[in-house]
């Protein structure tokens, strides 16, 4: 998926989180810029995984993509819930967003080598670039 189709996607899944969320007060936003702070993270994390990759492994191969990258954000929400709820928001954007690829890739490496995806069909997933990301980015602009 491309970048911005990453950014749209965290936003929403992050703005979902915060609406149901909010009610509970467990997010205590009193500052219009602590909810900016919120929305740069979101969109810095929905995008950090790809470029981390290419650094650490050489390579995108979704190392980073595993769903137990997310224990790093419930690791900082414990010590600040807002900036770990946004990191958690970003992450887990770009892990569902990828799983939509056609190729799909090992969820849950490095305990289980098997590859996964959102799509069983022959032709389906949603290829880079393609009408089908176009779409959801599309779609996204709606909410
Ligand atoms: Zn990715």
């Amino acid at each position: 998926m491309r970048k911005k189709t990453h950014i749209v996607a965290g936003l929403i899944i992050g703005l979902l989180i915060f609406i149901v969320l909010r009610p509970f007060n467990l997010i205590f936003i009193n500052h219009f810029f602590e909810f900016i702070k919120f929305i740069i993270l979101v969109i810095i994390s929905s995008i950090i995984l790809d470029p981390l990759e290419y650094g650490f492994f050489k390579g995108h191969h979704r190392q980073l993509h595993s769903i137990f990258i997310l224990i790093i954000p419930l690791m900082v929400m414990y010590f600040n819930f807002l900036i770990g709820l946004a990191i958690f928001s970003g992450f887990l954007s770009h892990i569902i967003l990828d799983l939509l690829n056609p190729s799909g890739y090992p969820l849950f490496s490095p305990i289980k080598k098997d590859y996964y995806k959102l799509y069983n069909k022959i032709n389906g997933g949603i290829k880079l670039g393609s009408d089908g990301e176009y779409a959801i980015f599309s779609l996204s602009y709606l909410f």
